[in-house]
């Protein structure tokens, strides 16, 4: 049955508001862009950059360059003065965003498990940050150190949530047919959406988003204390089969 799983970072395997550490992560990064730009017109220029990420539907183009070509056209700042700065936020600041998260056990007791049970491990985050910034966070969270086939990124992506081409691309990457994989998340819109290209979903309750209220449907669902079990389950139950 399942050989890879698929798994959301933010609000799955770590707790975090991401309203609230956006919010955050732009007055943050605001403070440190502050000498070269207004962190208000940053502020702006970030969410639109960010929104076309999302929306880009070309697949010649990775999300950074997606972003990158947005940003820079807005902020009318050379990239020669804007990355350095901003790789530097990255390496000594971003820590600072760590109290608006907390790590959570039970995601710890789930990645031993999946290890154990040989699954195929996909650390599937939206990949609207770049790689540096979502290590950090698997840090925060202790689910960086297992074996991930794949850890998606905005340098090595081409789409983002909800958009069903990530899914595609994901498969792709680590060369699985839809019906191997399980996509185990906590957003209606962004993980079930998996379902559209034939993948099977788990939704985890811990801290259920559901931006629209919309009537959804899940293959399975439970906390994520519950999914080792869950995981144990479907192995033996492949085992038999
Ligand atoms: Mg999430």
């Amino acid at each position: 049955m399942f050989r890879v799983l698929l798994f959301d970072l933010d609000g799955t395997l770590i707790q975090v508001d991401m309203r609230v550490f956006v919010k955050e992560y732009f007055r943050h990064l605001g403070m440190h862009l502050s000498p070269v730009i207004d962190p208000q017109q940053l502020k702006e220029h970030l969410g639109y950059a960010t929104q076309q990420m999302i929306f880009n539907q070309d697949p010649e183009k990775t999300n950074r360059e997606v972003f990158w070509e947005v940003f820079l056209d807005r902020v009318e700042l050379p990239l020669d003065l804007l990355e350095p700065l901003i790789d530097e936020f990255y390496q000594h600041k971003f820590k600072n965003l760590k109290p608006f998260t907390r790590c959570k056990p039970e995601a710890r007791a789930v990645m031993d498990r999946a290890e154990g049970l040989n699954f195929e491990l996909v650390l599937a985050t939206n990949p609207v940050f770049p790689s540096s910034a979502i290590y950090q966070r698997m840090q925060w969270g202790k689910v960086d150190r297992y074996d991930y086939s794949l850890v998606t990124t905005y340098e090595n992506m081409h789409f983002c949530k909800p958009n069903p081409q990530y899914y595609l691309e994901i498969l792709d990457k680590v060369g699985a047919d839809p019906g191997e994989c399980l996509m185990i998340g906590n957003d209606v819109d962004d993980d079930l959406c998996a379902a559209e290209v034939g993948i099977k979903t788990y939704l985890v309750e811990d801290f259920l988003i559901n931006r629209h209220e919309r009537p959804f449907e899940a293959d399975y669902r439970g906390s994520l204390k519950e999914l080792p079990d869950f995981l144990e389950e479907v192995a033996g139950a492949s085992r038999r089969t």
